[in-house]
């Protein structure tokens, strides 16, 4: 028995420290409650995705600028993405495809996107929820082509670096538009499962969907397999006000919360990667599902 041991057990000591057990105790409760209200999810971003590049005017650097500074404001932590190689986007893409997109004047800001991604799949491996504040989005990419505003799948490549570590994936593409190129990259890997909550609807009647018909499904991802991780393509053009014209800035906390608990199967390893939503409440819409996901 140690010295402390041996301590704690001599009565006097007990008796004469119960008020002391009951202060640390109830303080400790305190700073659990404390600790609950400090935000934990880290977000990957740098000063690079703020770049302008010839894009849709819809797709420009106040997404990310005014979100940065409203998570700022709410005092998450930022970390910065670590370097993707030409290897990692290489699992993901053919080399015509990222000459394609070296000839652009994309590959740069294209590269950084998917660092970023990849850095919060490898936090949320490590325990630590992450979200990347990341452009451009990445899910209409395909392994040789891409559209909408996409250059290089970022969640596929993030998903395959990490692959090693997390062969069952599950990943919940939030974005109003179905993830096609992300849907391509994994057909036939059965261990990686692409749920599009908005379009998986059985009569794919998007349009007379409503809020809890889209929370159902996404509560339903979780519902048989388990998985190694959870990845979220987060975008936010589902909202009321954005093309989508469904879901209110209070139900991205609800599906931040359901991916959470969902999670919990996996013990907590989950990440969000930016896809789309354009509308000037975006800031406010990824604040309020990172709050439900933290
Ligand atoms: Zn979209």
């Amino acid at each position: 028995m140690t010295f402390l041991q041996a301590n704690f057990f001599k009565e006097p000591f007990f008796f004469g420290s119960y008020s002391s057990f009951l202060f640390i105790f109830s303080r400790s409760n305190e700073l659990n409650a404390l600790m609950s209200q400090v935000p934990c999810v880290k977000i990957i971003y740098c000063k690079g995705y703020e770049e302008r590049y010839p894009a849709n005017p819809v797709e420009n650097p106040d997404r990310v600028r005014l979100s940065m500074e409203e998570l700022r404001k709410e005092g998450y932590d930022f970390v910065e993405p670590i370097y993707a190689c030409l290897d990692d986007i290489s699992r993901v893409h053919g080399k015509e495809h990222i000459d394609r997109v070296r000839r652009s004047s994309h590959f740069a800001i294209a590269s950084l996107a998917a660092s970023g991604a990849i850095t919060a799949a490898e936090l949320a491996l490590q325990g630590e929820p992450a979200f990347a504040l990341i452009r451009p989005p990445g899910h209409h990419a395909s392994a040789n082509r891409a559209w909408g505003m996409c250059y290089f799948n970022n969640m596929a490549i993030a998903v395959q670096k990490i692959r090693p570590k997390a062969k069952r994936v599950l990943i919940i593409d939030i974005d109003l538009h179905f993830g096609d190129g992300t849907v391509s990259i994994f057909r036939g890997d059965h261990r990686v499962r692409v749920v599009n909550p908005g379009s998986i609807d059985i009569n794919f009647d998007y349009l007379s969907m409503d809020v809890s018909g889209y929370l159902a499904q996404i509560k339903s991802a979780f519902k048989d397999d388990d998985y190694d991780i959870v990845g979220v393509s987060a975008g936010f053009d589902t909202y009321i006000k954005d093309w989508g014209g469904l879901l209110e800035t209070k139900d991205y906390e609800t599906i931040g919360e359901m991916i959470s608990e969902g999670s919990q199967k996996c013990h907590g390893r989950r990440f969000a990667i930016l896809e789309g939503g354009y509308h000037p409440d975006l800031p406010l819409n990824i604040v309020s599902f990172i709050k439900g996901f933290d």
